[in-house]
């Protein structure tokens, strides 16, 4: 490395950094001279055109820095940043202070009835919901069908949202405290209370249907749906026959198991678009009659993910999200309260912040599983090193998707089983057979 490159911008960035008007000229003459010397790094080159937009008034130069930045480095944050700022994606009032905690969202605890919709049929009075098949509202007695979400559907468009563009914003960060919100029945004039972290349920006492359509704009707002694709009778059929195609189970497990009937839950769930590259290293053992040569390869992995699917609640056990979350996203429809009718609708727990590190994470894990069971098998290799600096997420939107839970009772215990209801996939806990016990008895494993 060139030593006066480095001093250059050691110089050029302190004169920058100082944020005042006379030093301007100086950050400029140093950044610059770095941008032309020809022992200058990459790196150094995108650390300097950085700086140089930091310095520029000139919204169209400040743009040509931040664009040569991301020539040198696609996933530079701070510069996918400042263009989203230049674009008006952004706005500068809206960048938090990371310095500054930030507090998660209390609900309006009781809200007005202009906020509450209440889903009665308008011939009968009966409980409305939605129907997947007929994708309509129906009524549950006399079969009336409302066809207003399709109106709405029409032309209607699920966007993705701009990732960078959110990050910055004290919305990537908040959450809602789980609170009950208390709800006055349009119907039989009844109060009653919403579990906590839900905008949708029934009045306890004459059943009808209500969900909070008030939003406090503080938090990111659901963009897309997908409906339940079958009923809690045809759920319920999923976990029987998932029950009887169990391995170890005890013999009489499918004759005694009392199931609950399911409940159906639209569970918040962030979807990203990820791409990108991932740079991998890694020693290749090369055998030279009995003695290994370790030769170094380096390469790089393409990312690319659509909807990768991230939970973001805490209400149903994650070992058991995770192996029902096969759901094909194509199937998503435009956000409707119309929607959640009949369902338990969940205010998202876990924010666009912590649910964009899990993504990477898991995509991490993705192309390390990728590049180890594809390029390098069957090779002889160590010191295998990936690095995502150069993956970047590009959107994401907050969707509902459609849940069956329930529990069956077994001899006195009680077993959490979950539905895709999209899919009909079924997850849960199973009860060891004696055998099984004995087993795992021997072995230590309880
Ligand atoms: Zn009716
Ligand atoms: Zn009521």
């Amino acid at each position: 490395m060139s030593e006066s490159v480095r001093q250059m911008l050691v110089r050029g960035v302190a004169a920058a950094r100082t944020g005042q008007a006379r030093d301007k000229e100086e950050a400029r003459f140093y950044l610059e001279w770095v941008l032309r010397s020809e022992d200058a790094e990459s790196d150094q080159k995108t650390t300097a055109w950085l700086w140089l937009s930091e310095v520029e008034d000139d919204p169209k130069k400040k743009r040509d820095c931040l664009e040569n930045v991301l020539a040198f480095d696609p996933a530079n944050g701070p510069a996918r940043r400042g263009l989203a700022l230049l674009d008006g994606r952004l706005k500068a009032e809206d960048v938090i202070d990371p310095n500054q905690p930030i507090a998660p969202v209390t609900p309006n605890v009781a809200p007005s009835p202009a906020g509450v919709r209440r889903y009665a049929c308008p011939k009968c009075g009966g409980r409305m919901s939605y129907d997947a098949t007929k994708r309509s509202l129906t009524c549950e007695y006399c079969g009336n069908h409302l066809f207003e979400y399709q109106a709405i559907q029409q032309g209607a468009l699920i966007s993705e949202q701009d990732f960078s563009a959110t990050l910055p914003t004290a919305k990537a960060y908040r959450w809602e405290l789980p609170t009950a919100r208390v709800l006055k029945c349009e119907a039989c004039g009844a109060t009653f209370a919403l579990p906590p972290l839900q905008v949708s349920g029934a009045c306890p006492f004459c059943g009808s249907n209500h969900v909070v359509t008030a939003t406090t704009g503080e938090l990111i707002q659901p963009e897309a749906v997908l409906p339940f694709q079958f009923n809690a009778e045809a759920a319920l059929k999923f976990i029987r026959t998932w029950i009887e195609h169990q391995k170890h189970r005890p013999d009489d497990l499918d004759k005694r198991a009392a199931i609950a009937k399911p409940r159906g839950v639209y569970l918040p769930v962030w979807t990203f678009d990820l791409g990108g590259t991932m740079n991998w290293r890694a020693l290749i053992g090369e055998q030279h009659g009995k003695q290994t040569v370790w030769v170094p390869r380096n390469e790089v992995y393409l990312v690319y993910h659509d909807d990768l699917l991230v939970p973001a609640t805490h209400s149903v056990s994650q070992d058991l999200l995770n192996e029902v979350m096969d759901y094909d996203t194509k199937a998503l429809v435009p956000y409707s309260t119309d929607l959640l009718a009949d369902y338990a609708a969940e205010i998202y727990q876990i924010p666009l912040a912590d649910a964009s590190l899990v993504a990477r994470q898991r995509a991490l894990k993705i192309g390390q599983a990728h590049v180890q069971n594809a390029t390098l098998a069957g090779e002889n290799y160590k010191d295998f090193f990936m690095n995502t600096s150069g993956m970047i997420i590009e959107s994401y939107k907050l969707v509902l998707l459609p849940l069956w839970i329930t529990a069956y009772r077994y001899k006195q215990e009680s077993f959490a089983v979950a539905v895709n209801g999209q899919s009909g996939m079924v997850a849960g806990q199973v009860p060891r057979s004696g055998l099984q016990k004995a087993l795992a008895g021997l072995l230590g494993d309880n």
